[in-house]
């Protein structure tokens, strides 16, 4: 697998790096170029990130932690150690969330360096769950609650808790990037074409996807726009009709 990926392009102001971790976990480090500040989002692991920084010759300004769970957080205490660095989530989750120090709220902005996260609260794979939108270059940390074709498991909330997650993220402009923290693209793709398959977007991003993944290129991040035509928890149009894909995409 390769160290790391880097999903930016010149014309932007800071850059992303995508690092892969264990089977299918994705941990991002963005760097703004404009104050030369460093965030590390939903830090799984020490070692990956720690040589990552080590070998781009960076240093770790801030964590941000989207939601509790290991795979997401297990990195959060080594790194704050080495770095010193204050680690940012969901205030009423500070007790799960390995060393936090600043407590986020909906609404409220977190800066890394220049760029401006605004805080989105959406519950329900974990209850506090949190993402991380920034308006003026349309991207989202979505950790858990968003992935290509699917959403996050149903852990702590219920159907309707994530209908309205998925609801505020729907609401974001189509040419938003989402990046989510698991490659589960192309098993979704799977199950959202046994829920719809006679959608033309979704098997030809099906083939898409399959590709990459022949060639073990990430298929993350996606835009918006490809969720609202090709994913079934965003098309579902009612509570009721999203708890049934769910629970049967639990079963798939
Ligand atoms: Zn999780
Ligand atoms: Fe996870």
């Amino acid at each position: 697998m390769t160290d790391w990926i880097e999903q930016s392009n010149m014309s932007q102001p800071f850059k992303i790096y995508q690092i892969p971790l264990w089977e299918d976990n994705y941990v991002y480090v963005l760097k703004d170029n404009q104050e030369n500040k460093t965030a590390v989002i939903d830090p799984g692991g020490f070692d990956a990130v720690q040589n990552f920084l080590k070998k781009n010759n960076l240093k770790l300004d801030c964590i941000l932690s989207t939601h509790h769970h290991w795979d997401h957080t297990g990195g959060n205490l080594k790194l704050k150690r080495e770095w010193g660095c204050p680690i940012y989530g969901f205030k009423e989750d500070a007790e799960r969330i390995p060393g936090i120090d600043v407590g986020l709220k909906e609404g409220e902005f977190v800066f890394v360096g220049s760029l401006c996260f605004e805080v989105l609260y959406v519950p329900s794979h974990t209850l506090g769950h949190i993402a991380f939108w920034n308006k003026e270059n349309k991207i989202l940390f979505c950790g858990d609650t968003v992935f290509a074709m699917g959403c996050g498991r149903l852990f702590e909330g219920s159907p309707e808790q994530m209908f309205d997650s998925l609801g505020k993220i729907k609401k974001l402009p189509e040419d938003s990037l989402i990046y989510c923290a698991h490659e589960y693209s192309l098993k979704n793709a799977q199950f959202a074409l046994s829920v719809q398959p006679h959608n033309k977007e979704l098997k030809a991003r099906f083939k898409k996807i399959s590709h990459l993944r022949k060639q073990g290129k990430a298929t993350v991040p996606f835009y918006l726009k490809e969720e609202l035509l090709t994913n079934p928890f965003f098309r579902a149009k009612t509570v009721s009709e999203f708890a049934k894909i769910r629970k049967l995409r639990d079963q798939f």
